[in-house]
């Protein structure tokens, strides 16, 4: 039983750990590497076609993102994770090969013009669709049985809508039984409308995050509050616009649920009816299932509400826009309003357009609501850019930029610390991964110290046998010096189509054996044709 680290080791993206048992293979989490890469994620060891499910932690790109290319590489197994996950994974990954698309016609425009040769998406909306009928949504809490000798259960991790710890039992045809506990991404708790992260009692081996692992959250303030007075202050003192750049799946509905305290608590008693508009299909799809996943999801005070008959993320003035004409409509309108939108970093979307027509006026405020990248719009704005580029034109920042942090996805280093202390017994190991380069040995460091835990923080490619808790293989410790370009990406993910369904090939051949001789025969004429076509 071989465990191994291919993403998210060392490095805080495109979360993957590839496990083997008797001739099962299996993936938790299939993630895209985001932002700056550190570190290349290893392969998947065996084709995508040997691979017989995936256990998604929850539906973040960065976990999830991957999925559709994994089909297109010949998977056909089955994927589970929570009922909530799978319903945004649904519009998250269709949304996700929409800008593979996009972006890669954009660049073929481009290279035609220049005589370039032409891009390929990474994966398109067919193979979106096609893996998406390979969801298995679970309930949370019930132990499910994969198949012989695998057992699971989902825990909410506290994350974002649906996302879970992932328990899990693993017994090898030689009778070794191993328990695993696989975190997800943790929530800090007393989050809005989602449950507090589950603490799990045992397991001889833990998996876990360590994003925050060297940093202590404050005590966020009242977070209505302080957004009830920039509201006050851009609309009403001066009658300019309040512009939020926000993911579209769970900080959007986040900034819902305050915008609905400050109405229902009376929070600006003298102007109530301002309007809000939601300008995102994805954010508008994405409010309609959190809406959905009320009983499973939702935390007591949001439960309650709901139960009085009151939509904790909706309210009076609440406006949709999903067309591009409903869109441009906003800024048509002169009355003071908060228009929330994405990308929450400014980089894509329809945020853009509602810069352009903010930017400029010194009576609007742009207000950040999350982390900004380094190299991000959104980074260069808070730190007090003059002027920015934007759909080919200077536009001059005269607005007021603030930033209103607070509300954090992530446990930071102490409950990160209470969730690993709730083991019962002390863990064989934990490994420690998904957090920067440093943070994962800082982090595990602290586990040895604080609680005594044997602790190690994997680099991408080390392998370990679970039956003995020996490492049996090193990963490379090379950084990724080189960034990769559009060309090379796109060249090699041709080729990487090609020799996965070649492997697929080997895989659906080794499956024949026992056929009547008439079909192999068959099988293998058409194979042969197929090969003097090409071998020239
Ligand atoms: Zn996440």
């Amino acid at each position: 039983m071989v465990l191994e680290f291919l993403g998210a080791a060392h490095e805080v993206t495109g979360s993957c750990h590839y496990l083997s048992f008797g001739d099962k293979h299996i993936l938790v989490d299939c993630g895209m590497e985001q932002g700056p890469d550190l570190y290349t994620n290893q392969e998947i060891p065996v084709n995508a076609a040997m691979i017989d499910y995936v256990f998604v932690t929850h539906a973040h790109i960065d976990h999830s993102g991957l999925l559709p290319l994994l089909y297109n590489h010949g998977f056909r197994g089955k994927i589970y994770c929570t009922l909530a996950t799978n319903e945004l994974c649904n519009i998250m990954l269709k949304d996700s090969a929409h800008i593979q698309m996009f972006e890669a016609e954009w660049r073929n425009r481009k290279a035609k013009r220049a005589g370039k040769p032409e891009v390929v998406p990474l994966y398109d909306m067919n193979d979106a669709m096609s893996v998406l009928s390979h969801f298995v949504p679970c309930d949370y809490q019930k132990k499910i049985k994969v198949c012989d000798g695998l057992e699971i259960r989902f825990v909410d991790a506290g994350h974002l809508l649906g996302s879970s710890s992932i328990e899990m039992w693993v017994r090898d045809d030689d009778g070794t039984e191993v328990k695993l506990a696989f975190s997800g991404d943790i929530g800090p708790g007393n989050r809005p409308l989602i449950k507090d992260p589950e603490y799990i009692k045992d397991a001889d081996y833990v998996i876990m995050e360590s994003t925050y692992g060297d940093r202590k959250h404050n005590t966020p303030p009242d977070f209505a509050i302080a957004l009830a007075k920039v509201i006050k202050e851009t609309l009403y003192e001066r009658g300019g616009n309040l512009v939020v750049p926000a993911f579209s799946v769970g900080r959007t509905q986040e900034m819902l649920y305050f915008i609905r305290r400050i109405k229902s608590e009376h929070l600006l008693p003298e102007f109530e009816n301002f309007e809000v508009y939601i300008d995102s299909p994805l954010a508008v799809e994405a409010t309609s299932i959190f809406n959905k996943s009320v009983e499973e999801c939702f935390d007591e005070d949001a439960r309650a509400l709901v139960q009085q008959g009151i939509n904790p993320i909706g309210f009076p003035g609440l406006k949709m826009a999903i067309t591009s004409d409903e869109s441009k409509m906003i800024n048509f309108n002169d009355n003071p309003k908060v228009i929330i939108s994405a990308s929450g970093m400014c980089e894509a979307g329809r945020i853009r357009h509602h810069l352009k027509h903010n930017l400029w006026r010194k009576d609007s405020t742009i207000l950040f609501v999350g982390y900004q990248v380094p190299g991000t719009l959104g980074f260069s704005l808070l730190n007090g850019a003059k002027e920015v580029r934007l759909f080919g034109e200077t536009i001059e920042v005269a607005a007021r930029i603030e930033n209103l942090p607070g509300i954090s996805g992530h446990a930071d280093v102490e409950q990160l610390t209470k969730w690993a202390a709730a083991f019962e017994n002390k863990p064989k190991k934990v490994f420690v991964v998904h957090g920067e380069d440093k943070v994962t040995e800082q982090f595990a460091d602290h586990l040895k110290d604080t609680l005594g835990y044997e602790a190690y923080a994997p680099f991408p490619g080390d392998a370990f046998d679970l039956a003995t808790g020996e490492q049996v293989r090193e990963g490379s410790r090379e950084r990724a010096e080189k960034k990769i370009t559009e060309k090379s990406r796109a060249s090699s993910n041709v080729f990487a189509r090609l020799l996965a369904a070649g492997q697929r090939l080997l895989t659906v051949i080794n499956k024949c054996e026992g056929m009547p001789n008439k079909e192999l025969g068959k099988f293998a004429d058409q194979i042969n044709a197929l090969c003097n076509k090409w071998d020239r």
